[in-house]
């Protein structure tokens, strides 16, 4: 049996597992030959001394011992013959739809209005070339979906929601490193997610699953109220015995196809905010309390959260040593989001700051019912673009500035590649939301000394954090509440919000699937 202790380590002693395994064994009074592997469980690093520690929970194990006693076993089933059905969207939620569908001996057919990612990577080069978006092929839209470019945190605060460890498992199986099955806060960076989807992609076809690239699905051919398969912009039917719908909340047509179908939808609360970038140095000595960051000590983050005025205002996907991406989906919007390659070795630091918005704070677009917040979303996304310059370039402020209500006259450098454009934010943006952020980042001064700063810069608008739209689910079946085999599946639907949730809720999608199938069709 493994045996769980808690160690405290310097840096150094930390970066080196043969130095690990010493102190281990002096904790357990074992001679080093006599500990097995072991797995860090938990890690945290204490820096109110100048003497940084580390301080890590291990499970040990003896020589010969294996390790993952819990690793799930995943049997792919070949469905070459086996009833097909329908994925719209090959993001987290998809794939993990298509994985778990091949268990099941269902046939998935995965429909995806983007490239492969590989010529994926080409488009979104042109983007920071060329300031070209392609509104099929770009940061959210794509195959691996909207996480496939970003940091691979991996981190959920849904544990209860379906097995999350097994979407791990199944990531490591597909060539993500081990350690993020053990690590308390996971990642697997920009530079390695791509490979790992394209693995995925493999064992779906090797076992009879089917991909449709630069397909984009338009509506979707229900009979008798029961989904049945998608048309495509081309007017191509692909038939299906139940669709997942896992198109993730950048697909705003979708949403609006569905309303033109009299299917159900409703709006719901979501965040809207800005990104803020530090340089990684400044957080690093604000986190490790002046101590200079070696090579023992990672890229340093933090997580802020603050009520303003009955809201939440929080920092959302922290991206040490990262970029500032843009992420819109459409020419005229500007969307910023962060990214960073698995070193986290970029000489800056971002996050969201993000304040909640509800429903009642945006009354005056109830009139567009359902797509209330979509409306309001893309109002700031084409705001940004107009003080952002040229559509493409993000309207930025110099973060003191921003709170105390000033022009910057000058802009820091930053990350972001497509170039930004000085703008008075607090003017434009709407007051709920700019009088919340201007009092969250005092009071995250005050928290962080030395993060209130001019040296800092934010850029607008971090719009996409969460959905603004639900598609409504029977939460027993997971289907639709009206339409029978339609199955809302992932971020899009407002079920998930992250690349883990919404791929574990891909996979409770498929296993809806299959009891659909047993009970209406019994041939799985
Ligand atoms: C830059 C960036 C960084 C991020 N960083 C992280 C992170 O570090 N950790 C984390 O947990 N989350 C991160 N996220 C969020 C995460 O990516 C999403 O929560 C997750 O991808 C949602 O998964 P999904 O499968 O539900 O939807 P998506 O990933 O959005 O996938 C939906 C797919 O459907 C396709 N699609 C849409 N409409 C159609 C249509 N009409 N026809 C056919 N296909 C269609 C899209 O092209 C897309 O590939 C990040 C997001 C971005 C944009």
């Amino acid at each position: 049996m493994p045996i769980d202790i808690n160690i405290e380590l310097s840096p150094y002693q930390a970066a080196d597992p043969l130095q690990v395994k010493k102190v281990i064994a002096s904790k357990l009074n074992l001679k080093v030959d006599q500990v097995g592997e072991y797995i860090i469980t938990r890690k945290s690093i204490d820096a109110r001394k100048a003497k940084i520690k580390v301080n890590i929970g291990v499970r040990v194990f003896r020589p010969e011992e294996p390790l993952f006693t819990d690793a799930p076993e995943f049997i792919y089933k070949d469905v070459r013959s086996a009833e097909p059905v329908v994925i719209v969207g090959a993001g987290p939620a998809g794939l993990f739809a298509g994985l778990k569908l091949l268990e099941l001996g269902i046939r998935p057919i995965i429909v995806e209005r983007g490239k492969q990612v590989s010529d994926r990577k080409r488009d979104i080069a042109l983007l920071s070339r060329d300031h070209n978006l392609n509104p099929d092929s770009n940061y959210a839209f794509g195959e691996g979906g909207a996480g496939t470019f970003s940091d691979g945190k991996l981190y959920t605060r849904s544990k209860k929601r379906g097995d999350f460890k097994r979407v791990l498992f199944a990531l490591h199986n597909h060539g993500a490193d081990e350690n993020i099955i053990y690590e308390a806060h996971p990642h697997i960076g920009t530079n390695k997610l791509p490979g790992v989807i394209v693995k995925i992609r493999e064992t779906i076809l090797e076992h009879g699953g089917q991909f449709l690239f630069n397909s984009r699905v338009e509506s979707l051919i229900i009979k008798d109220d029961r989904a049945r398969g998608i048309k495509l912009s081309d007017g191509q039917i692909v038939e299906g015995r139940a669709v997942i719908l896992a198109t993730g909340h950048s697909a705003r047509d979708i949403y609006q196809s569905l309303i033109n179908q009299g299917i159900q939808i409703e709006a719901k609360a979501f965040a809207m905010g800005v990104r803020v970038e530090h340089s990684q140095e400044l957080i690093d000595h604000i986190q490790y309390h002046g101590t200079k960051r070696d090579e023992f000590l990672p890229a340093s983050s933090y997580n802020l959260v603050h009520q303003v005025n009955g809201r939440g205002v929080y920092s959302f996907c922290m991206c040490p040593g990262g970029f500032i991406v843009p992420a819109a989906t459409s020419p005229g919007e500007v969307v910023v989001n962060g990214m960073s390659p698995s070193q986290r070795n970029s000489l800056f630091a971002n996050s969201g700051m993000v304040v909640e918005v509800r429903l009642e704070d945006i009354a005056s677009y109830s009139k567009f019912g359902e797509l209330a917040g979509l409306e309001y979303q893309h109002h700031l996304e084409t705001l940004a673009a107009k003080h952002g310059e040229f559509g493409v370039k993000a309207p930025a402020q110099r973060l003191d500035d921003f709170v105390n209500g000033r022009f910057s006259n000058s802009l820091p450098i930053c990350s972001y590649h497509l170039g930004t454009t000085s703008s008075a934010m607090h003017e434009w943006l709407p007051k709920d939301i700019s009088i919340r952020l201007q009092e969250g980042f005092k009071e995250f001064g005050k928290k962080m000394r030395g993060f209130l700063t001019n040296d800092a810069i934010i850029l607008g608008v971090e719009s996409r954090t969460s959905s603004p739209v639900r598609i409504p689910r029977d939460p027993e079946t997971l289907q639709h509440i009206k339409i029978k085999g339609l199955f809302p599946s992932g971020e899009g639907a407002g079920y998930a919000g992250g690349i883990v949730s919404s791929a574990v809720d891909g996979e409770r999608s498929a296993e809806g699937v299959a009891k659909y199938l047993q009970l209406n069709f019994k041939s799985v």
